[in-house]
């Protein structure tokens, strides 16, 4: 490239990052010094309550889980410089595969480098150019992003929408294999995919279905495991992804869990796992920790829905107006985007840290910050929480000025 044409190019970059500056949708770092938890600290040094991790067990920073990752590398190493059919796989990626597969009810598990990766890698090995993939459009980007590297026909309903979903199930009826692929649950309204309903569709028009588990494993369900125990539908989902870089602690790293003839397949054709390193091992065993014992005890999922229980009808008496459910994400609607902007940052001033979503991330008007609780949460930071939403409602006329 000439000078010239160079400098164009990165011009061109300053250009496009300026005007995302003044459009409000450039996304700064926020640096911490600490590990993540129920209370991390700033780069600033300040403390600050987080309300927005996808912490929704608490294990990220928690000592044990260190631990059982340390132990895993003095044993394993530190990584394996190969992808698994070389010689990256050992007995402990093996022993997680399992772990997660008895944990979902499933037969077999293939571990991924990240959730984007399973999702990326799941579509294009398993359906062709005679096959229909039906998806929810509120679906993740990952799986945006590996149906268009798939030749089957793509078709779109409605967000959560069971009439729109029949259709399209209507309009790929000439198709080979259907499938039907939603969010568990979906990250920006909490809101919980009706898989009861989706299944007896799915069912009516010979569909398979897919389930993004990111926000459900380990805490949704009477013991966990997910959206699918959540409505019980266990046994009647086909093929679920999900991360260990939320609930199941935070690393990352990601999977896919299936009969045991579509982890095959994906084994010997999903290009994110062929041509990309293993999970470190470290990773792999610390999450075999998480999974022993979310699988002994239901404490930290309890505690987990008692916060959210607790923190939806707080925030409610105080005045503000949520998405209903039951969800530990809460979207606290403020409707309009600069009053979610100053509010975001007059809660960082009050010490709580928690993000601010507007257009176009959001509807327009639909503005809001969201609240993510965590079994980590004490009753006590919670209800400081709630006195800085008050204090700053306040502030911004959000609320009666006085309500004593
Ligand atoms: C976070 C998330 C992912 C990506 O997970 P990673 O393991 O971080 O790549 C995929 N799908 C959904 C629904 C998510 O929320």
């Amino acid at each position: 490239m000439s000078d010239q044409a160079k400098s164009d190019f990165f011009n061109g970059l300053q250009q496009n990052l300026d005007q995302l500056r003044e459009q409000g949708l450039y996304k700064p770092e926020r640096v911490l010094s600490s590990r993540q938890g129920a209370e991390v600290v700033g780069q600033d040094g300040r403390k600050l309550i987080n309300m927005c991790a996808n912490n929704y067990l608490g294990l990220s920073g928690q000592e044990w889980v260190a631990q059982a990752s340390i132990a895993a590398t003095e044993k394993y190493g530190y990584g394996l410089s190969s992808v698994r059919f070389i010689c990256g796989t050992q007995t402990v990626h093996k022993q997680l595969e399992q772990a997660i597969s008895k944990f979902l009810g499933t037969e077999d598990t293939i571990l991924y480098a990240a959730a984007f990766d399973a999702n990326g890698g799941v579509f294009e090995p398993l359906f062709d150019e005679n096959d229909a993939i039906i998806s929810d459009a509120l679906n993740h980007a990952s799986i945006i992003d590996g149906i268009r590297l798939c030749k089957a026909a793509r078709f779109r309903y409605a967000h959560n929408d069971m009439a729109d979903l029949e259709a399209q199930l209507q309009a790929a009826a000439g198709k080979r294999h259907k499938l039907i692929v939603t969010d568990g649950v979906f990250s920006m309204d909490g809101t919980i995919a009706q898989l009861d309903k989706i299944c007896d569709l799915a069912d009516k028009y010979g569909a398979l279905v897919m389930i993004d588990e990111c926000h459900a494993s380990g805490f949704m369900g009477a013991t966990g495991r997910g959206t699918h125990e959540h409505h019980n539908v266990m046994g009647r989902i086909d093929i679920i992804t999900g991360t260990l870089g939320k609930a199941l602690g935070g690393a990352m790293g990601g999977f896919t869990s299936a009969r045991k003839e579509v982890i095959d397949m994906l084994r010997q054709k999903s290009r994110p796992y062929l041509f990309s390193n293993t999970l470190a091992p470290s990773i792999a065993g610390a999450s075999l920790a998480v999974l022993e014992r979310l699988s002994a005890s239901t404490e930290l999922r309890d505690r987990l829905h008692e916060n959210t229980a607790y923190f939806r009808k707080e925030i409610e008496r105080i005045g503000f107006t949520i998405k209903p459910g039951t969800h530990p994400v809460v979207p606290v609607m403020l409707f309009d985007a600069p009053v979610a902007q100053k509010f975001a940052a007059r809660m960082y001033e009050l010490g709580v840290l928690l993000s601010g979503f507007f257009y176009p991330v959001v509807p327009m008007g639909q503005a809001r910050v969201r609240v993510q609780l965590s079994a980590a949460h004490t009753r006590e930071q919670l209800d400081t929480v709630l006195k800085a939403f008050e204090q700053a409602g306040r502030e911004l006329g959000l609320l009666p000025t006085q309500a004593q």
